[in-house]
């Protein structure tokens, strides 16, 4: 079956069978990953060797730590702003929403201090005379008010649910503000392109996309950012005490760490980021140009902020909906639902599904399109 689920979502192939090659014995040591403990040289070796292909996947300079985390990029969503609102005199943030993810970071920050909103496209607009609902384009980032005093601008880099993607990160200094640091969710297309690290001043990422099994929160933080924590931050979230432990200070989430690192060996396999992202660029033109010169389908998101990632796509007769799932079921095209938040289909196209998946996808929307239009 292909498994077009937006997280947990299909992985390499090649990874699953070499986490099961060495299930029982990893290289010779005698023991499962699982069984070893995070102090022990063999998982040292194992986290430190997926810290550093994670850097030279994404060309991460030593001014940034790098850091294995859990609780999700939810839990990011609190741990950033207590990290970085004590770096201010006034605790206060600003927020680009640009759909459900960016929505929920915000709303947690006015947990910790005053957080405002930049722009935002929860309203509908007419762009070039085409409507546009609400979580379905990107103002433009020269309409931005952006605080010069905020601790940091937070961005959701792709919008997994509404499959609105921004493919170039803002320049803080163009946006009038250089002292904000950018503050990327990355989560559902991190490691799917090169990605512009040094506009940020850090992103983060749930591994359950891209990166591997849910449980891991990768976190990449320029050094400076560091040390600010409220007092009201736990110590365990505090980046400080997580980076000055190499990530563990407290027990890390060791089989989920092992099997990331082994997708990062598969992603330099391919030939890094910028081979991968040009298969991505394939594999989402090829879906798109199909629903396009489709009457049959529709595509809600603007064309200009189109996801590599994620498509989310209605029949515009939306009572076929249930026969239209039923079908792609049988077929083994899975997990295609849309959000129950915007209804319809979403087929998530993350770095481990190859263009046959996406052709078999097509070839089904084409039989279900000849047979119901
Ligand atoms: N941010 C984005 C962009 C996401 O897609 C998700 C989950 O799908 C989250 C945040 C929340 O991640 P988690 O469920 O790991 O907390």
């Amino acid at each position: 079956p292909w498994n077009f689920s937006a997280g947990p979502s299909a992985m390499p192939e090649p990874v699953l069978a070499q986490a099961a090659a060495e299930m029982l014995d990893w290289q010779g040591s005698g023991m499962s990953v699982m069984e070893m403990s995070h102090r022990g040289e063999h998982f040292i070796q194992i986290c430190s060797q997926a810290e550093a292909d994670l850097r030279e996947l994404l060309a991460v300079s030593d001014d940034y730590a790098v850091l294995f985390m859990q609780g999700g990029a939810t839990a990011e969503n609190a741990i950033v702003p207590m990290n970085l609102l004590g770096r201010v005199s006034q605790p206060k943030a600003d927020f680009v929403i640009s759909g459900i993810w960016a929505t929920k970071s915000h709303q947690e920050c006015q947990r910790y201090g005053d957080a405002q909103i930049a722009a935002t496209n929860a309203v509908a607009t007419t762009i070039d005379g085409v409507h546009q609902a609400p979580f379905t384009w990107l103002p433009k980032a020269d309409t931005w008010r952006v605080r010069k005093d905020a601790a940091y601008l937070h961005l959701c880099s792709n919008e997994t649910i509404g499959g609105v993607e921004t493919v170039d990160w803002p320049d803080m200094q163009a946006l009038g503000a250089p002292d904000v640091p950018l503050v990327v969710d990355a989560s559902s297309h991190f490691l799917s392109r090169p990605m512009q690290i040094n506009r940020a001043g850090m992103i983060f990422a749930g591994a359950q996309k891209n990166a591997g099994p849910a449980g891991l929160t990768m976190v990449i933080v320029r050094r400076e950012l560091i040390g600010h924590a409220l007092a009201i931050c736990p110590s365990a979230f505090d980046y400080k005490n997580v980076d000055a432990q190499h990530s563990m200070y407290n027990t890390p989430p060791t089989y989920a760490i092992y099997i990331a690192g082994l997708v990062f060996k598969w992603l330099k396999q391919q030939g890094g980021l910028a081979a991968i992202e040009q298969r991505n660029i394939v594999k989402a033109r090829t879906l798109y140009d199909y629903f396009d010169q489709s009457a049959f389908y529709t595509l809600p998101v603007h064309p200009s902020v189109r996801s590599r990632m994620n498509v989310p796509f209605f029949l515009c007769n939306t009572s076929l909906d249930s026969a239209f799932l039923k079908g792609a079921q049988e077929r083994g095209l899975m997990q295609l639902k849309g959000h129950k938040s915007v209804g319809g289909m979403r087929a998530s196209i993350y770095n481990a599904m190859p263009l046959e998946g996406v052709e078999a996808l097509i070839d089904y929307l084409k039989d279900f399109e000849r047979t119901h239009g």
